[in-house]
């Protein structure tokens, strides 16, 4: 195939309808990986794959997921991901290289094939995303208009709180933000803090049924980028702590080389109740699964209020996740 680079705003994928269907017919036709589905309240469909779940248990088993339904970069990049190594291309047809915008090495990807286990959950609330109004948030609407979108709007126009679980007939919203997701006519929930969402309930049966080495949860933000270590990360045993500190570190270093501005690793809200908060999320779930949280950068930069083209949250979303492959394959 003559060399092509890829297209970003042509590989972008957010909503399910530019995925979903492609994703289940990559697998069906390549035969061997797994498909994953649920269905939420009112009938949207989560789903993913998992590869290299077939023979010897492989050394590596990677979990990525994205949780929040107004940061879609995540999804773009872990679609790509998927694309490449279920038909050898990006989403817009495009050959895999080490270079150019979305790079890549056939080094890697013969590892990924050889010692991964790797399951890829673009987007686990479906639902959210199909009410976002926009495929990408690119700094066009002001932080506070974005955010309105992403949380909602309270009954006196204000920007609406932050909930793990909400219902109507406590909190009359006057709009529910796309970050929630409905379970029935009255209860929400936000999918990365409630045990009742359809993110949660995926990642433990996959844990059950995987038992990830590692979980990279993507997400996207509007301040620089960042790494953030888990609520319990101060508990870890000593080498479980710096290996995901040196995971980070993998992270940080690829984005400083790919000239993307970071401010660094670091356990957030830490000493506050909300940490606390988020080891009684993860209690007792996913024993042994390393964790590790990436903030790549959204809509508008809070301290310049710079816009983020789609091309750069995209390329920072792929350097992630592709400098956590890297560090996982060069480890083992
Ligand atoms: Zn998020």
């Amino acid at each position: 195939m003559e060399y092509r680079e890829p297209i970003l705003a042509e590989c972008w994928v957010s909503h399910p309808a530019e995925w979903q269907d492609d994703l289940a017919s990559w697998v069906a036709a390549s035969g061997v990986p797994v498909f994953h589905e649920w269905i939420q309240y009112g009938g949207s469909r989560v789903c993913g794959v998992t590869l290299g779940s077939g023979g010897a248990e492989r050394p590596v088993r990677l979990l990525a997921a994205v949780p929040h339904a107004h940061e879609p970069a995540p999804t773009a990049a872990l679609v790509n991901l998927a694309s490449v190594l279920l038909r050898g291309c990006f989403v817009d047809g495009s050959p895999v290289s080490a270079d150019g915008p979305l790079p890549i090495s056939d080094g890697l990807i013969r590892t990924l094939r050889q010692r991964f286990l790797l399951t890829l959950l673009p987007d686990t609330n479906s639902q959210g995303r199909l009410g976002s109004p926009r495929r990408t948030w690119d700094g066009e609407l002001t932080n506070d208009e974005f955010l309105k979108v992403a949380f909602g709007e309270a009954a006196d126009g204000a920007r609406f709180g932050r909930y793990p679980e909400w219902s109507w007939s406590v909190h009359r919203a006057r709009k529910a933000g796309v970050v929630y997701e409905q379970l029935d006519e009255e209860a929400w929930v936000e999918p990365n803090t409630s045990r009742r969402s359809t993110h949660t309930r995926a990642v433990d049966e996959l844990y059950a049924r995987y038992r990830y080495t590692h979980h990279l949860d993507m997400h996207q933000h509007e301040g620089d980028e960042a790494t953030l270590y888990s609520a319990d990360f101060d508990d870890l045993p000593p080498a479980e702590l710096a290996e995901v500190e040196a995971w980070g570190a993998a992270i940080r270093s690829a984005w400083e080389a790919a000239g993307i501005r970071h401010k660094g690793g670091y356990v957030p809200y830490r000493g506050l109740p909300r940490q606390q908060f988020f080891r009684e999320y993860w209690a007792g779930r996913c024993p042994g699964m390393l964790r590790l949280t990436t903030e790549t950068r959204n809509n508008r930069h809070i301290p310049t209020d710079e816009p983020t083209p789609l091309e750069r949250q995209f390329r920072s979303a792929w350097t992630a996740l592709t400098a956590t492959l890297g560090f996982l394959a060069a480890e083992r």
